[in-house]
């Protein structure tokens, strides 16, 4: 069973879905960290993120292993690599590629088959996990988002705010995948508010639809 948490860079997702996962006793995935993985493997052979087959090639053959806290190559850690704002930018351009997001989604579906699950993304509720019996889409303003990811990397706040307008662009108008609504999904504005309220908020939604009993402690 999978709560899925999409949105924007910058919404709380990460924040939120970990405390969230933790709260519950839930695993936690952090699909961008997938999409991360794959430009990081794209910059390091050299290819160009734009180039549809080289970048779906690296997709499928990658040695990826992804859990809660470690995202590793072959024997690597790369945790730390794939926050850098270089990966980030290519992550975006990477994850446009129809047979990249097969790829990804394949191995994200395959992860989440069995146990409980927090799984956050872009297309968690609309595409990996439709079924979802609890879909959460968190929003903040493009000023507040550029704001703590600025906070959080020490980068300019200016050219934040420019990096994720490209990226906001690029997931909500690509073909495959884009940033959208689900239908059955529940909005939440997390502007303003602090992570603990938000939890609480979504911990709360996932008692009364029986997904999470003893959760309130
Ligand atoms: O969430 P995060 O910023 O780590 O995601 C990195 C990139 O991966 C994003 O720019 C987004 O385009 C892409 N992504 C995606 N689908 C997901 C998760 C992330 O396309 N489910």
């Amino acid at each position: 069973m999978v709560i899925a948490i999409d949105g924007p860079a910058g919404a709380g997702k990460s924040t939120v879905a970990r405390a969230l996962a933790e709260r519950l006793g839930f695993t936690y995935l952090d699909s961008g960290a997938m999409y991360r993985s794959v430009a990081l493997a794209t910059l390091r052979a050299g290819a160009d993120p734009d180039d549809p087959d080289a970048v779906t090639a690296i997709a499928r053959d990658l040695d990826l292993s992804i859990a809660p806290g470690r995202v590793a190559i072959g024997p690597e850690d790369v945790s730390t690599a794939i926050r850098t704002p270089d990966v980030t930018a290519a992550a975006s351009r990477v994850s446009v590629h129809p047979g990249v997001r097969t790829a990804m989604v394949d191995r994200q579906r395959t992860l989440v088959a069995t146990g409980a699950w927090v799984a956050e993304g872009r297309d968690i509720g609309t595409v990996v996990c439709p079924e979802s019996p609890l879909k959460v889409h968190l929003t903040a303003s493009e000023d507040e988002r550029a704001r703590r990811r600025s906070a959080e990397t020490g980068e300019d706040p200016e050219a934040v705010l420019a990096a994720q307008r490209d990226r906001d662009a690029r997931d909500r108008g690509r073909e495959h995948g884009a940033l959208e609504l689900a239908a059955d999904a529940v909005e939440l504005d997390t502007t303003g508010l602090d992570v603990a309220a938000v939890v609480e908020r979504i911990a709360a939604i996932a008692r009364e639809r029986g997904l999470a009993d003893g959760a309130s402690s």
